[in-house]
């Protein structure tokens, strides 16, 4: 692993997810600043941007000098707003990537999500082969799984490496979906209502967790050392045969 340490922008830090990411760079002494379209937190320096304009990007990459960017921005799910997922999602994505090769950033870690496999069929016991469906679930997962595809495609371009993660449900301090969502259910008194046998299941993960996966990704996106010289190799003992 290279020793250099890294400078991050979270974009999207002013949100649940980012903001638990800042808090967790902060708590290890690293140095971050955060990119968005709100400020919430004045406790790093603040980039006021929308990922759609490469030049915001470009400029907070450029003030900043970050070396690795985590890129959690993304309109709330369960919008009927088609337009602003691909607008936001996919060619934002697609300026950010774009920012981040011309200042030559190392690293790029996107959050993605666990639906951009799910078309409404349950799935169990896959893993990432598991193609994108044919027919996706709706725009905001279809948004999500165009994006995810671009932040793959670029790794190795302009020596950026990318990673991206798909949690699924989250949950823990500073949400403002799920709970909200829930305490809604129980103030129409829609508590006593059960759909199919109770039998299905969902991941949930707690958001510090998701925050860590963050930093253990971008701590792990690293090219690999080369193989060593052959010369080098022929140095070594020879393994004796059982
Ligand atoms: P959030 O709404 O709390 O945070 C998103 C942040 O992105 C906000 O601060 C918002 O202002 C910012 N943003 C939105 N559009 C922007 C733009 N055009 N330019 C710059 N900033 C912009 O959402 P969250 O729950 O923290 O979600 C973070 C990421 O995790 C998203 O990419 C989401 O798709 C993904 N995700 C969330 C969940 C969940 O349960 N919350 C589950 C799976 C995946």
């Amino acid at each position: 692993m290279s020793s250099m340490k890294d400078v991050y922008l979270v974009i999207g830090g002013s949100g649940f997810v980012g903001r638990h990411i800042v808090q967790q760079l902060l708590d290890r002494g690293d140095i971050v600043s955060v990119f968005d379209i709100v400020q919430r937190y004045h406790d790093v320096p603040f980039y006021s941007g929308d990922i759609t304009n490469e030049n915001d990007v470009a400029n907070a990459l450029r003030k900043s000098g970050t070396t690795c960017i985590i890129h959690t921005a993304s309109p709330p799910a369960g919008l009927k707003d088609a337009p602003l997922y691909f607008k936001v999602n996919v060619d934002g994505t697609a300026a950010v990537i774009a920012a981040a090769i011309s200042a030559g950033v190392r690293k790029l870690v996107f959050t993605s999500s666990a639906g951009v496999v799910f078309n409404g069929a349950d799935i169990t016991d896959i893993d990432e082969r598991l193609p994108y469906p044919g027919i996706p679930m709706d725009a905001y997962n279809d948004s999500k799984a165009k994006a995810e595809a671009l932040v793959l495609a670029a790794n190795g371009k302009g020596g950026l490496l990318t990673v991206a993660l798909r949690p699924a449900g989250i949950f823990g301090p500073g949400d403002r979906q799920v709970m909200t969502g829930l305490y809604q259910v129980y103030e129409r008194g829609q508590t006593h209502f059960q759909i199919g046998e109770n039998t299905n299941l969902f991941d949930w993960t707690y958001v510090g967790n998701v925050a860590r996966a963050h930093l253990l990704a971008a701590d792990r996106l690293e090219t690999p050392s080369p193989a060593p010289p052959l010369a080098e190799l022929e140095k070594l003992p020879a393994v004796a045969e059982e």
